[in-house]
């Protein structure tokens, strides 16, 4: 908490929010020696998207971008307890994607052929590998699917106090309770941030605001195309008639997903249809829908009871892929934002790859130009086919 202290007056950089993008770049920066650096959180750390978010983890996508990020943050967060001293309960149980449209058998299996090209153990799985790696879903409907046994979900809110308190140790500061209201802007350049604690004078401001971030680049005078879509997760009470075993199972037409949660099980469903907006009530018409759905694909779900259920933020941008780098104009504005419902598990790598292009001007862990901001205004998009 950070009360009325005031604020240091100046900073080498400014990161905005203290989710998981603004905790891990933080981190990230401080390692390569940026450590005149201010995180401004306006609520606590990792209380935003991140806190709503399932925890999955995969490396199943459609880009090699996005298979590149996924599979740095895998080794990452493998490893994560002996490098950050933190514990965030990954549970590499895999990732069964269940495919009931004909018409998506081809893409996924070229999809798969670039996973494995780029080292990812994902497989193609008939109905039969399904029933024995998932007995309960009712596979009737199933052309098949893949697997990835490497995939898995942890707690995003360790792995997010893990980065924070790394990058604390290295002299980072993290405010929290301290929005942004204002960046001012002079001569085509960011000059400071403002809050209500004062401002800080600062030539680079990063903003990872997650679905907020449309507002906050606002205050500079751009317009960043990333848009909040509520999505809501629900729990189970205990649920000892399904073994905790189970990997992550993903019924990819409708989005459906569950996976094991403590002594329970966590799922949800997009609703599609539904537009943009903040509103973070829990629609109860639309998690009767989705009972129905995961019992219509694993009647076993039938006896189990929920116990709670919330709702958030997909960020999602018009091809559900992040805005990475500098935005152009005004001059020390970059991004990180938009993961549209991926975010969490890129953790890792998105911080080693803005570190890299901020203190070096270009990413080598991962490719990132792909994703720079510019490409809407070029029409250069890269659409990912394997959003949830
Ligand atoms: C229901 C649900 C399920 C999900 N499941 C998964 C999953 O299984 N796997 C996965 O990888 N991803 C998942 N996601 C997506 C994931 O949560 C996000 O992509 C990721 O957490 C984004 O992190 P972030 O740091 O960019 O944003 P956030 O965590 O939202 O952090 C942004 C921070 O900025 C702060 N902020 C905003 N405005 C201001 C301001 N003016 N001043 C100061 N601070 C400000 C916010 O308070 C917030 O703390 C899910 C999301 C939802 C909603």
């Amino acid at each position: 908490m950070s009360g009325s202290i005031p604020l240091r007056a100046t900073a080498e950089a400014v990161i905005v929010g203290a989710g998981i993008m603004g905790c891990a770049i933080a981190h990230a920066l401080a390692e390569r020696g940026l450590t005149d650096l201010v995180v401004l959180e306006r609520e606590a750390i990792g209380r935003g998207a991140t806190a709503d978010a399932a925890g999955g983890i995969r490396q199943q996508f459609s880009t090699e971008t996005n298979v590149r990020l996924a599979t740095h943050s895998v080794r990452v967060w493998e490893t994560f307890r002996e490098r950050f001293g933190a514990e965030i309960a990954f549970r590499q149980q895999g990732y069964l994607f269940l495919l009931t449209d004909p018409s998506e058998e081809p893409v996924f299996r070229r999809n798969l052929a670039l996973q494995q090209g780029l080292g990812v153990p994902a497989r193609w799985v008939s109905p039969d590998e399904i029933a024995d790696i998932n007995p309960f879903v009712e596979i009737s409907d199933v052309i098949g699917g893949t697997f990835c046994p490497e995939d898995g979900w942890a707690d995003t809110s360790s792995a997010t106090m893990g980065y924070a308190q790394a990058a604390r140790r290295l002299g980072v500061a993290i405010e929290e309770e301290t929005p942004v209201t204002g960046i001012r802007v002079d001569d085509g350049r960011v000059r400071n941030v403002e809050t209500p604690r004062g401002a800080i004078a600062t030539p680079l401001v990063i903003i990872c605001a997650g679905p907020q971030t449309r507002q906050v680049g606002a205050f500079a005078g751009v317009d960043l195309p990333i848009d909040p879509y509520r999505r809501m997760s629900f729990v189970t009470e205990p649920f000892a008639r399904l073994p905790p075993t189970l990997p992550m199972t993903i019924e990819f037409a409708t989005g459906l997903y569950v996976h094991p949660e403590s002594a329970g099980f966590l799922f949800g469903m997009a609703n599609r249809a539904e537009p943009p907006g903040f509103d973070k009530t829990v629609d109860e018409d639309w998690m009767l829908t989705t009972v129905e759905a995961l019992v219509a694909r694993a009647p076993a779900f039938e006896e189990a009871t929920v116990r709670s259920g919330w709702a958030g933020f997909y960020e999602i941008t018009p091809d559900d892929n992040p805005l990475l780098g500098h935005v152009g104009e005004p001059e020390g504005l970059a991004v990180a934002a938009g993961f549209s419902g991926h975010g969490f598990m890129q953790g890792p790598a998105i911080g080693a790859c803005m570190a890299e292009l901020l203190c070096d001007g270009a990413a080598k862990t991962v490719d990132i130009t792909p994703f720079r901001p510019s490409r809407f205004t070029e029409g250069a998009l890269t659409q990912e086919h394997n959003v949830i």
